[in-house]
């Protein structure tokens, strides 16, 4: 499969709306994953505008949870051209052993979609990441291509240690890119992993910093843009960028970066490369 087009290589910006407990501020609810502060929310709204004023599609997951409240804030990131999936019910691992648990969550969600913003959404982020995606669960594709689930993002193999800095594991970050293209399971289920660092492995794991995390992902673009077709996926999070990018400097570096390449560098959505592979 490529992903280049017209383009040399492509991004897609996968953002997961959700909150790690000691993010929240004030009194933390019993279950906080899809209850979003005001400050995370505020962050999504800027993210989602900086994105668009470019032209840039971003990909947005949200939890079950999160369709319970006020739903605004998803229907405007819509309006602006991104898109917005299922992160299931309560972030509920889908290679968890109680299968019964994941299907119901997924479906949950999905009626949600539905009843809340006026669409079944097509793309699931398995909560979590694993190394070998849902190649261990291989019961629940039928169960999600059911429900109306075309991808998943649940791959995840950057391994790295919890020091500050160690330059094998950060080359093996970007370089795992080549292997972690967009593939399909036997289902015909398609999954686009994640690549490279993900925010919280980089910020909260690794306790690294804001210059790093620009470079390392300014690393992941040459790698995709050097050896060329492919995609370059990050997961990404409102509440730890939030944290640790007040500025929103991420996106703008980012943006820049890759404008400045030579030749063209797509962004787009994980619904945008479904789309092309559903296609081809
Ligand atoms: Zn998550």
């Amino acid at each position: 499969m490529a992903f280049d087009g017209e383009a040399r290589c492509t991004i897609a910006l996968g953002w997961d709306c959700e909150m790690i407990g000691d993010y929240h501020e004030g009194e933390i609810p019993v279950k906080t994953h899809g209850r979003l502060d005001e400050k995370v929310i505020e962050y999504t709204r800027r993210i989602a505008s900086v994105a668009a004023e470019a032209g840039v599609p971003m990909q947005f997951y949200i939890l079950g949870m999160s369709l319970e409240e006020d739903v605004a804030l998803w229907h405007d990131l819509i309006a602006q051209g991104h898109a917005v999936d299922q992160h299931t019910y309560d972030h509920f691992r889908l290679n968890h052993q109680d299968t019964a648990n994941v299907i119901e969550q997924v479906r949950i969600t999905s009626e949600l979609f539905k009843e809340k913003l006026g669409f079944y959404p097509a793309g699931l982020r398995g909560p979590g990441g694993y190394r070998n995606g849902l190649d261990d669960c291989p019961e629940i594709y039928p169960h999600l291509l059911e429900t109306g689930i075309e991808f998943v993002s649940s791959q995840y193999a950057t391994s790295g240690p919890s020091s500050r800095y160690d330059l094998a594991a950060d080359k093996n970050a970007y370089m795992g890119i080549k292997h972690m293209q967009p593939r399909r399971y036997a289902s015909g289920l398609l999954e686009i992993p994640i690549t490279g660092y993900s925010d919280r492995h980089f910020f909260d794991t690794m306790g690294r910093d804001l210059n790093g995390w620009i470079e390392h992902l300014q690393r992941c673009i040459d790698f995709a843009y050097d050896i060329g077709g492919l995609l370059y996926s990050p997961a990404l999070h409102p509440d730890t960028h939030a944290r640790h990018d007040p500025g929103i400097e991420t996106i703008e570096a980012i943006l820049a970066y890759a404008a400045r390449k030579h030749e063209p560098v797509r962004f787009c959505t994980h619904r945008d490369i479904a789309a092309q592979v559903m296609a081809s």
